[in-house]
């Protein structure tokens, strides 16, 4: 049995996935059509097309080479794997490794590089803005979309033919932040990347949690759960979930310590990536 394996609802998402520092780390978001990490290759990820690495360490891409043996063996084309550019081509030596090791062929899943700037586009209806992370590795933050449509303001009045007549004149598209994932990084994306504290849920690793351990989440590049809470009142996000415990820590001491440690205007918000009972403070 699996203890760690934690299903999650916000309004909008079911997270299903697990997240332990150096063990293992994936989420798949089923309302999204992507999993955010890999970890060590499971198996709810083999249906899913669109796969967000976050940064090369094991914990969290280790399962590429089996996840792309998976859609081998079903025939499922299609399999999209983004990671940061600068890994893509470590990746792919993998899978050729893999391919002579084995005598087979990895032509169902592609390996894409992604850099901070970029955009990938989801369906018709979603983007991914890629951005940076400081880590001890290349690694993205990943954040997803909605592209909607509004009425222009001062057309009101229009009719529904009007409106549809006028189309490209009185209709006009905004971005809808839903999802801002981190990925493994330190406090450095608190103080620069203002679009993690604007997204519906912020999905924020937080490693370290006790006192005594905030130095070794600075040289680990990790984030303390002090971190979180000097921010605090900078989060406008409806949910933010916590992921990314170290294994030093218990499911009862994690939602203990933080409870004791979390400012009141968090506190309701906050959700920890454990199962239940320990996912509210
Ligand atoms: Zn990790
Ligand atoms: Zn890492």
């Amino acid at each position: 049995m699996d203890k760690d394996f934690f299903t999650l609802s916000t309004e909008r998402f079911t997270i299903e996935g697990r997240s332990r520092a150096g063990h293992e780390t994936y989420f798949r978001i089923r309302d999204l059509g992507v999993m955010l990490d890999l970890g060590r290759g499971p198996d709810l990820a083999v249906g899913v097309s669109n796969i967000f690495i976050t940064h090369a360490h094991l914990d969290h891409a280790v399962g590429i080479p089996f996840y792309a043996g998976q859609r081998q063996l079903h025939g499922t084309a299609g399999g999209r794997v983004y990671v940061p550019a600068e890994a893509a081509e470590g990746f792919r030596d993998i899978l050729r490794a893999y391919e002579r090791l084995t005598n087979t062929y990895l032509e169902e899943v592609e390996v894409i590089g992604v850099a901070p700037g970029d955009v990938v586009r989801l369906g018709r209806t979603h983007e991914v803005h890629v951005h940076p992370a400081t880590h001890r590795v290349a690694a993205n933050a990943y954040e997803f979309i909605e592209v909607r449509h509004r009425l222009k303001d001062g057309f009101e009045h229009l009719t529904q033919e009007e409106i549809h007549q006028r189309r490209a004149e009185v209709i006009e598209e905004y971005r809808w932040p839903l999802l801002f994932y981190t990925g493994d990084t330190d406090r450095g994306i608190l103080e620069r990347t203002e679009a993690l504290y604007r997204a519906e849920v912020l999905m924020i690793e937080c490693s370290f949690i006790v006192d005594g351990h905030q130095e070794r989440a600075a040289k680990y590049r990790h984030i303390h759960f002090d971190d979180i809470a000097e921010f605090a009142e900078r989060f406008r996000n409806d949910v933010v979930v916590l992921t990314h415990f170290s294994r030093r820590y218990g499911r009862a001491e994690i939602r203990d310590e933080i409870a004791r440690r979390c400012p009141a205007v968090l506190r309701e918000r906050v959700r920890l990536a454990l199962p239940e009972p320990y996912q509210r403070l």
